[in-house]
């Protein structure tokens, strides 16, 4: 869309304003316009659009405001609103008596308000920052004149009320427009004095625990009763917490574990080695035949000094490792400086002799010490919890434990930020014998767990675990009338 917005600027240029959100836009006229003459420009736009895109798939259509707008005519793509307010997303303006434009927040029909429910497990912190951010985003969007400023929040905003209400976080009063803006305000500057405040003020040592309403005393204060006690004065504690998965997100994570089953990234999957001679070592492949796995952690050693250098690519092996190649050639040709690959390989050769790529090849020995699944790991792409990233930190990690003087690698690698691309990836499903595609009964036999008064939890019988046909819950679950005798029994998914 951002495309077409800026090849058809001739057309946009009399507008007063324009602005795209995804596929919806606003735009403002200078002077007044009727149906038909915004129909005649749509077209003019549309006809664009479809030059651009070479087909004639996006279609627009408009509704002008103002009922006065309405040439009569019937428009194919254009419509005339003659409601007293125009929404646009979740805004809607209208015109105050004095003729200023104004906005508020807009829910659109059948649009369902929910928030946090007070009986769920969060803590305290948590609902109380529930309404006041309700209330400062909506005060925030809402234009403060001098009837709306003394009109409380629930009366500008009944159904947000009713929603805090029925989520049980509402304030006994609701506070007024105005009453909020100013707070806000104060707000702003009083921040910037707290945050110095807390800068100097460090806490070092962090606890991140999940949250649970299952402890008698709140946990920070069990750590601050045990810090006093043993005299650990040093100790200044930072809470964090995280959640633990409810059932729907267990659900759902064994509902994906199933369709995903025997799944492989077609285009990063392993291929065999394509290596020509120029580039194998005496007949061989110089990446050991794995020179187009893809998605590793690799080491490479080098074999004048035994240092190693531990990286990570997304790419093929052999793509990334030419990229190194190169690195050094041109370190020592146009002392172009890249990381501590080329610097290290590049102190083992002559200087201002080009070395060749079946030089640089022989000094060193590659080998892939871990490989990812493409698939989960392009999802933690891009994120602080890179999986890529994460493991090969902890190679880095582990070498300079073991042996410090072996490692190549300077730490930017452990400090850096996550550089890998999501890329889209089309899906393979590896040849199975089960043609069964239903999610229940998969290849693999449903997890059963059966409860017995003696053992407690047990996992289900061997020969249901062996057996061939899967197991169905059916084949645990007494026949009826068998009820009354039988042990309870528990079904885990
Ligand atoms: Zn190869
Ligand atoms: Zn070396
Ligand atoms: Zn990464």
């Amino acid at each position: 869309m951002a495309y077409a917005m800026d090849n058809s600027r001739d057309i946009l240029d009399d507008l007063i304003y324009d602005g795209i959100y995804r596929d919806d836009g606003i735009a403002v006229f200078k002077g007044s316009k009727t149906t038909g003459e915004v129909a005649n420009w749509l077209s003019a736009f549309q006809d664009r659009v479809n030059n651009l895109a070479g087909s004639e798939f996006l279609e627009f259509t408009a509704e002008v405001w103002g009922n006065n707008k309405n040439d009569g005519r019937k428009h194919r793509a254009v419509d005339a609103t003659n409601k007293d307010y125009f929404p646009f997303l979740d805004m809607e303006m209208y015109w105050s008596t004095e003729g200023n434009l104004q906005f508020k927040v807009h829910l659109k029909e059948n649009q369902i308000l929910k928030y946090l429910n007070r009986g769920s497990t969060h803590t305290e912190a948590c609902f109380a920052a529930i309404p006041t951010g309700v209330m400062k985003r909506l005060a925030s969007l809402t234009t403060r004149t001098n009837t709306s400023e003394l009109m409380r929040m629930d009366e500008l905003y009944p159904m947000h009320a009713k929603a805090l209400q029925a989520a049980n976080l509402a304030p006994n009063i609701f506070p007024t427009l105005g009453e909020i803006l100013d707070n806000q305000q104060t707000d702003l500057t009083t921040n910037d004095e707290k945050g110095k405040k807390n800068n100097q003020d460090t806490r070092t040592v962090r606890f991140c625990l999940g949250m649970s309403k299952g402890w008698n005393n709140p946990i920070h204060a069990t750590l601050k009763e045990l810090r006093n006690k043993h005299g650990l004065t040093w100790l200044r504690i930072s809470m964090s917490y995280h959640k633990f998965s409810n059932l729907r997100e267990i659900f759902q994570g064994d509902l994906n574990r199933k369709l995903m089953d025997g799944i492989v990234s077609r285009d990063f999957m392993d291929r065999p080695c394509n290596c020509n001679r120029a580039s194998k070592i005496d007949g061989k492949c110089a990446y050991n035949g794995e020179c187009r796995k893809m998605c590793v952690v690799y080491k490479a050693t080098c074999r004048v000094c035994d240092e190693s250098y531990i990286g990570q690519t997304q790419q093929k092996l052999k793509d990334r490792m030419g990229q190194h190649l190169n690195d050094v050639k041109k370190l020592i040709t146009k002392g172009i400086k890249s990381d501590s690959f080329a610097s290290h390989f590049a102190n083992h050769c002559k200087k201002e002799t080009k070395p060749t790529s079946d030089e640089l090849r022989r000094m060193m020995k590659v080998k892939i010490i871990w490989q990812g699944n493409a698939i989960s790991c392009m999802k933690s792409f891009g994120k602080l919890n890179c999986s890529l990233c994460m493991r090969e930190r902890i190679e880095i990690l582990r070498t300079i434990r073991q042996e410090e003087w072996k490692i190549i690698n300077n730490c930017n690698e452990i400090y850096g930020a996550c550089r890998h691309k999501t890329r889209f990836h089309r899906f393979l499903k590896e040849h199975t014998n089960v043609k069964n595609t239903s999610t229940d009964e998969g290849n693999k036999p449903e997890k059963v767990y059966k409860y017995d008064d003696r053992d407690g939890l047990s996992d289900s019988d061997d020969s249901q675990e062996s057996s061939p046909r899967p197991a169905r819950v059916s084949d645990v679950i007494p026949p009826p009338g068998a009820l009354d005798v039988c042990t309870p029994i528990l079904v885990c998914v």
